[in-house]
């Protein structure tokens, strides 16, 4: 369960699974509703099985009124490596599972490509329900907000306590925003590390799906190369952290 509280000490419950016990008080700051706990260091020890069932209810903002599911994050909770995507597609909210769609099978050759075992990574999206709007039989994709994006990044954090990674991987301008709390270009950060809190890098790339929207065969050729190019900074920098460790 989660609850809620304002400064006049009022809790509000946001979840209702029966016999789960609450993981966060949100406090009302600045006009939106926040964890306090905001550092990896400050909610470890949570497991990944756990999160994933209180995710399920999750009401925290109104995304989950038309999606099927809440698509959570999928990997082992010992990953080096955690990627982080937009929102869950037309396919992965039917599945309940992230980057199954065509955009999925475009990370998956460029992991392989850039030497690196997807079975190894962690993988979740920075929204976790699917955000659309109806188009006769159709569902089309509608990109998050702020207030979706930052109602939504309690689990992110949950996430990144649970595993602890040694790398997140921002693909995206929604995953950018969440990761680092704040509007951040890809252009200006990409193919850079960057630090995060306890010891915990960054590196910001396109979304794969930015790479199925190129215009013609040279452009998806370019951009794939360079989304590959992103992935071998990823590789060679979990190689460096696993021999400093
Ligand atoms: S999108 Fe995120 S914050 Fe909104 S209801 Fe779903 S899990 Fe909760």
């Amino acid at each position: 369960m989660i609850f809620m509280s304002n400064p006049n000490g009022i809790e509000r419950n946001l979840l209702r699974p029966a016999g789960i016990e609450p993981l966060a008080v949100m406090t009302f700051l600045n006009g939106d509703w926040k964890t306090p706990m905001t550092t990896a260091s400050r909610m470890s020890g949570l497991s990944l099985k756990i999160l994933r069932q209180e995710a399920r209810h999750c009401r925290a903002c109104h995304l989950w009124k038309n999606a099927t599911q809440t698509v959570f994050g999928e990997g082992p909770q010992n990953a080096q490596m955690m990627l982080v995507g937009e929102q869950p597609g037309d396919k992965e909210d039917l599945a309940g599972k992230p980057f199954v769609g065509p955009a999925g099978l475009m990370l998956d050759r460029a992991l392989e490509e850039a030497g690196i075992d997807r079975r190894k990574v962690y993988v979740t999206n920075a929204v976790k329900h699917f955000k659309f709007v109806q188009r006769g039989k159709i569902r089309l994709h509608q990109k998050p907000n702020t207030a979706e994006i930052k109602a939504c990044r309690q689990w992110y954090e949950r996430e990144l306590a649970a595993i602890k990674p040694a790398l997140v991987v921002a693909m995206g301008a929604t995953a950018a925003q969440c990761v680092f709390n704040k509007i951040t270009p890809i252009n200006k950060n990409r193919g850079r590390l960057i630090d995060l809190d306890d010891g915990i890098k960054a590196l910001v790339t396109v979304h794969p799906s930015y790479l199925l929207r190129q215009p013609d065969a040279d452009a998806k050729a370019l951009e794939y190369a360079r989304f590959v190019d992103d992935f071998r900074i990823a590789a060679a920098a979990l190689r460096k952290s696993a021999r400093a460790a």
